[in-house]
């Protein structure tokens, strides 16, 4: 069991106090000020706000979504990035679904 309580990714997972997270989700919930962790009064406030943190990862990801025929007028050497932007696409939306099944 690696993968990340919050949202399910079992990439960059670290055990932090006895709990499995991925280092994004982790930075979400460092408090900056108090450099501890957001505390949530249950897990379910904490998966809504991990949800939230993703959608807004989401959004911002789609904002710099190129529409196929966008892709279509890139040079050969653009057109090769573009997977990778839906491949982070796709996992977004795999860790969000996680989130809500969770729930
Ligand atoms: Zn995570």
């Amino acid at each position: 069991m690696n993968s990340c309580i919050c949202c399910g990714d079992s990439k960059k997972t670290a055990l932090i106090d006895d709990e499995v997270l991925c280092k994004q989700c982790n930075g979400w919930l460092v408090n900056l000020k108090t450099k501890g962790r957001k505390r949530f009064p249950t897990t379910r406030d904490r998966y809504r706000y991990i949800g939230r943190m993703l959608e807004m990862a989401l959004r911002k990801l789609s904002m710099t979504d190129w529409r196929k025929r966008e892709i279509d007028e890139l040079g050969p050497n653009l057109r090769s990035v573009i997977p990778n932007s839906e491949r982070k696409f796709r996992k977004l939306e795999a860790r969000i679904s996680y989130v809500t099944d969770q729930m």
